[in-house]
């Protein structure tokens, strides 16, 4: 009596055991459908996205940032930096980019002599029909650690020409200048400044940033060294960027004054691509900027 207890009692326990394990599968077989259910909206989403980009047009693609050539250290901007910056730059004092357009002649090597003598860096826009003839006085450019990047070919105004001449200017000048310092620059500064959204588009395209200034030396109007040096001193500011030309003995003269006391200021003489990598400011091709400031 007691075994025959104990065998329904066994059996009775496996039926039971045997129900439960059977409900539990239920439950997981329903509770993964319904998981499935629960993480499928992606799917839904995907859908709706295709369904969309049919009816609707693409939104415009994103500014793509250049990219980074394989020296080229992280960078805080989109279009990365051309040159590893200096380690003698602290991030914390001040700054200024001096920029010199339309050589090089033979007064860029005046203004190399002082920014070496002082120790000071500088960027040079040259121009692409002027490169041949400079290309020692670039190699020395680039010795010093000093930045070239192109200023058109033959410094023809950018907004009056057509698309296809804006793209050789500056491709032929940046490959020009590649063949001399192993690097196309990922930006440039356009003649007379000039821009319009065409330039700012095939810039983008070309992936190239524009540079301009936020303080004009007027060497080229006032043709006096004391006024490019009083104009220069009178606006310098912290991440700014100084423009004058490289072609004139009266700004050579001037400059070996201004680099000696912008520096006794306490400023940092740095290249444009220092500028850019120090600068919070977020850099990208197609865009035009005036100075490291926000
Ligand atoms: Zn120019």
């Amino acid at each position: 009596m007691k075994n025959k207890h104990k065998l329904i009692y066994i059996i009775s326990s496996a039926v039971t055991a045997a129900a439960l394990l059977a409900l539990v599968g239920v439950f997981i077989f329903y509770d993964r459908d319904s998981s499935t259910q629960i993480t499928d909206p992606p799917k839904a989403k995907k859908l709706e996205v295709v369904t969309m980009s049919v009816t609707t047009p693409p939104p415009p693609p994103p500014t793509t940032p250049l990219p980074t050539p394989p020296t080229t250290p992280p960078s805080q901007g989109s279009i990365g930096v051309n040159l590893p910056p200096s380690s003698n730059v602290d991030p914390t004092k001040p700054m200024i980019a001096l920029t010199f357009d339309d050589g090089p002649s033979g007064q860029t090597l005046r203004i190399l002599d002082a920014l070496e003598k002082h120790g000071g860096r500088a960027t040079f826009f040259v121009t692409g029909e002027r490169i041949e003839e400079g290309e020692s006085t670039i190699k020395k450019i680039a010795s010093l650690d000093c930045e070239v990047a192109g200023h058109s070919w033959t410094h023809s105004e950018l907004t009056l020409i057509s698309s296809d001449n804006i793209r050789k200017e500056l491709l032929n000048t940046n490959k020009a200048i590649e063949e001399i310092v192993g690097f196309a620059p990922n930006f440039y500064r356009p003649p007379y400044g000039s821009v319009d959204e065409n330039v700012k588009d095939i810039s983008q395209e070309l992936g190239l940033a524009i540079i301009n200034w936020s303080v004009d030396s007027n060497d080229w109007r006032t043709r006096n060294s004391n006024s490019v040096y009083n104009t220069v001193m009178y606006g310098a500011h912290d991440k700014g960027i100084i423009l004058s030309h490289d072609l004139y003995d009266f700004t050579a003269s001037a400059f070996e004054l201004v680099i000696p006391e912008l520096i006794e200021q306490g400023y940092q003489l740095v290249t444009v691509s220092e500028l850019i990598y120090y600068s919070e400011k977020d850099f990208k091709a197609g865009e035009l900027y005036h100075s490291g400031l926000e």
